[in-house]
């Protein structure tokens, strides 16, 4: 168990309970604990909204942040909503809304040409640390299809429509551990939980030795 705080750095509470579900062993805050209400969103691609909620987060917080960039691409609508997942019909958050509009504008699309993808970004900062105002970031993504209807009450967002290769189910059918086996934020976590390891082992140790020099 690492003891130095990690900040989790989204407004979303599906993905803040995922990412504290995927992070056992890890010291995790919300944005609430910290009394941020919510972050900017200054670009319309994943890097550069991760990277700068990260960034955002650590300063206003002083802790070690992880933001979460997401969203779905849906092959016959030319990577819509990509980036503006969130507020595809028009009102951030609006998942019902959001689904609804993309069950509508997909109704005539044949079963073979129904392919996307959610893709996430997961973005490490730490402004009053070692990483000063860079932030690391990794990526994942899972590829399905976009269902005729929405099915399952688990997850949150897309899940209900979307149905990841090699299912029949719906993600919001598929149990919690099912959906971390495979979701593309799963997949951007594999790749970042080294970096972040190693990144709460070094403050750890930072902080031990602090404490020594005082004493
Ligand atoms: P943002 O990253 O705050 O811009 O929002 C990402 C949006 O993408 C969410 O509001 C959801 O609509 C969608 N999304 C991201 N990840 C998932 C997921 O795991 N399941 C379903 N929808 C998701």
């Amino acid at each position: 168990m690492t003891r130095t705080p990690l900040l989790l750095a989204t407004a979303n509470a599906g993905k803040l309970a995922e990412l504290r579900e995927m992070l056992p062993g890890v010291d995790v805050c919300g944005l609430r604990d910290v009394g941020i209400d919510d972050l900017d969103e200054p670009a319309d691609e994943y890097v550069a909204n991760a990277c700068a909620k990260a960034l955002e987060a650590s300063r206003r917080s002083g802790l070690v942040a992880l933001a979460d960039d997401s969203g779905l691409a849906v092959d016959a609508l030319s990577g819509a909503p990509g980036a503006f997942s969130a507020r595809y019909a028009g009102v951030h958050g609006d998942n019902a809304g959001n689904r609804a509009l993309l069950l509508a504008r997909m109704a005539h699309v044949p079963a073979a040409l129904r392919g996307a993808r959610f893709r996430c970004v997961l973005a490490l900062a730490d402004t009053a640390g070692p990483l000063r105002e860079r932030a690391l970031w990794r990526h994942g993504e899972c590829r399905g299809s976009i269902g005729f209807e929405a099915r399952g009450g688990g997850g949150f967002g897309y899940d209900p429509i979307f149905v990841p290769d090699g299912e029949t189910r719906t993600m919001a059918e598929l149990s919690s551990d099912e959906k971390h086996a495979r979701s593309h934020r799963a997949m951007a976590l594999r790749a970042m939980r080294p970096l972040l390891q190693g990144y709460l082992e070094l403050r750890d140790a930072v902080a031990t030795a602090r404490r020594g020099a005082l004493r």
